[in-house]
């Protein structure tokens, strides 16, 4: 068996720091490590070899760095589990673990927590000010929980953020609240959310059942009914399915096509591959481990090969153009995208005529990426006279319909700043669809930790990674901070 990389996990039983090896075998890369204790541990890591050593030389951060595991081994690891290379780019704050749904499976444990955890509004800013504080300020608060929406003073904690300079504010909700009050939407409209993460697990009742021990799918229809009915326009909506081999695996491409369809006002999807932390006991669900390279496969399947996996790039593809709008404005305060290319898989869908065309068939991504890392300081009118000179040689034969919408994006990005491009480029036909896979005890890689731009604020004044987080940090948090010791339903 061909290893074909190192890295530093953990050991799934007593958390003891390990190194790892990245194996392959049929085409696909299994992490093996071993503990002294408790044996030998492996688990499926990526599921298409070709692919992730394409994204590992084209993406990879730490590239040319030695990868001998033994010297990297950070003996500070049981204690906080990573160190951080990354500042948080999105910035996730728990404002409850109060949660109105009993699911089967939750990363952040709702169920089983013995603790209630809910910071007061003071503590809530403070956590808010500590991702302001991070260099570059991180500009995307995530507001989660538990149930963010069953908290009174829920919108003044949006609008506190607001008011903080964050530019955009989400929120991660089940979708009760807004299908059991019309006007909801608007009133998070009214208090600046810009975007909803809609939990959305399928469009049949059977993930539901699995997934959530109920059949949520009547609720999900009746928010994204309500909000379609508002006339208020904004915040977009980003759909959120947790993925489960077996449960919902196969309704990948079926959940595409139904943001499609609803594309007024839904414009993302952000698949989530399961990672098994927090409350999962049941035998189906363990053994529905799967990664981003098997959900690529099921839209591939779904599409006919108008959208593949060829289609699809790691987020990290974004930072080359990150890194050259900072070469030419070094005064941006330009955010860090340091993500690992294993984590993180997105593609842009340009709906055109009742089809989804990725943008990788409008675009060469390659040569427009070699383009930007090449460009040469120059003002930003100078820039945008650049893009249009070069921009015939970068667009496809399909793609050249679409030539003046992206000319105009190119110039509001120069001319405007990315915030304001990328909320134009957001308000037509685009829909974004990621994959984002968590890790846990079983393939906990360090690697992707240290890179991880999603941290928890904390009210200890600090941000943690997600995975990190949910996998060595929540309990003790919750536990510390925890405003009812004798337990949230005593
Ligand atoms: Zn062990």
């Amino acid at each position: 068996m061909e290893t074909i990389n190192t890295t530093r996990s953990l050991c799934p039983v007593c958390l003891k720091p390990l190194p790892a090896k990245l194996v392959l075998r049929e085409n696909k890369v299994y992490m093996q490590k071993s503990c002294t204790s408790h044996g030998d541990f492996e688990d499926l890591y990526y599921g298409d070899a070709a692919l992730y050593k394409h994204i590992m030389e084209e993406y990879s951060l730490n590239k040319g760095e030695p990868s001998n595991s033994e010297l990297k081994l950070d003996i500070s690891l049981p204690v906080r589990g990573y160190s951080t290379k990354s500042t948080p780019v999105i910035g996730i704050i728990d404002v409850t673990n109060r949660c109105n749904l009993q699911c089967i499976v939750c990363f952040a444990g709702c169920s089983s927590a013995p603790t209630l955890y809910e910071p007061t509004f003071e503590e809530i800013g403070e956590m808010m000010d500590t991702l302001r504080a991070s260099e570059p300020p991180c500009p995307i608060v995530l507001f989660s929980g538990g149930e963010p929406t069953i908290r009174k003073d829920f919108f003044e904690i949006c609008t506190l953020a607001h008011e903080k300079g964050f530019s955009f504010i989400i929120v991660a909700t089940n979708g009760k609240m807004l299908a059991a009050q019309e006007d909801y939407y608007e009133k998070l409209s009214r208090s600046h959310v810009d975007i909803i993460y809609l939990q959305f697990d399928g469009l049949t009742a059977d993930p539901y059942l699995a997934i959530r021990g109920t059949d949520l799918l009547p609720i999900k229809l009746k928010a994204i009914q309500n909000m379609k009915n508002s006339s208020t326009a904004y915040p977009n909506v980003v759909l959120v399915p947790t993925v489960i081999k077996g449960v919902n695996d196969h309704q990948i491409g079926d959940i595409v096509k139904y943001a499609a369809e609803n594309i007024s006002k839904i414009r993302g999807i952000l698949f989530q591959p399961i990672g098994y932390v927090g409350d999962v006991n049941d035998e189906r669900l363990l053994n529905g481990r799967i990664t981003n390279a098997e959900c690529l496969e099921q839209i591939e399947k779904s599409f006919n090969g108008k959208i593949t996996k060829k289609d699809f790039v790691p987020l990290a593809w974004i930072r080359d153009f990150l890194d050259a709008y900072k070469r030419i404005y070094p005064e941006a305060k330009t955010i860090n995208i340091t993500t690992h290319p294993g984590c993180f898989s997105i593609a842009y869908l340009i709906k055109h005529n009742n089809e989804l065309i990725p943008l990788s068939r409008i675009f060469d991504l390659d040569k427009l990426r070699s383009f930007i890392r090449n460009l040469e300081p120059g003002s930003r009118s100078e820039m945008v006279t650049k893009f249009t000179l070069v921009l015939p040689a970068l667009i496809k034969k399909d793609g050249i319909k679409f030539s003046g919408k992206l000319l105009s994006v190119i110039k509001d990005l120069f001319l405007m700043g990315a915030e304001e491009a990328i909320i134009r480029f957001h308000t037509e036909n685009v829909l974004l669809v990621g994959f984002e896979h968590a890790i846990d005890a079983n393939n906990y890689d360090c690697d992707k930790v240290e890179n991880c731009c999603i941290h928890y604020s904390t009210p200890e004044n600090d941000t943690i990674p997600f995975c990190a987080y949910n996998l060595l940090h929540r309990n003790r948090i919750e536990e510390k901070f925890g405003n009812d010791k004798s337990g949230k339903n005593g």
